[in-house]
């Protein structure tokens, strides 16, 4: 299968609702894209790429969030809207001296190697946080 991205109106309609619904503490609304990759194997679920330089003057677009064809046609409601907002959080406005600002791009909270997890567990304050937040949500959910 060669690999192209579509438009989805079910990826739309959902990213919107999530993009509107949610409080993210952004000066203004970013103009984003959705698309959705459609090859046969893929690296990431999902992806947000910030649109810089002649692609951001030409599409007057500030982000390209994408999700993966395969991935979003076996997840259920829940967890594509994890996936969804999960992109969406690395929208971040990084604010000048000025106070004005440029669109940036958010890094996750925790990152981690599996195999140093499995060998010390949680061994910083990150991976305290996201064990009691995974916990809690345990808790709620289970
Ligand atoms: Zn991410």
């Amino acid at each position: 299968m060669a690999s192209k991205y579509v438009f989805d109106q079910e990826v739309e309609d959902l990213a919107k609702t999530i993009l509107e619904a949610e409080s993210y503490n952004w000066p203004q609304l970013p103009n984003v894209k959705f698309l959705v990759l459609e090859t046969e194997n893929c690296d990431y679920l999902g992806k947000c790429s910030k649109v810089t330089g002649k692609w951001k003057y030409l599409t007057g677009y500030n982000y390209v969030i994408e999700v993966w064809r395969t991935f979003w046609d076996s997840a259920d409601f829940e967890t594509r809207k994890a996936l969804l907002n999960h992109e969406i959080l690395h929208i971040e406005p990084v604010y000048k001296r000025d106070e004005s600002f440029d669109w940036g791009l958010k890094k996750h909270d925790v990152e981690e190697f599996y195999d140093i997890v499995v060998k010390y567990g949680c061994w910083n304050d990150s991976l305290k946080a996201m064990k009691e937040a995974i916990n809690n949500k345990a808790k709620i959910v289970g």
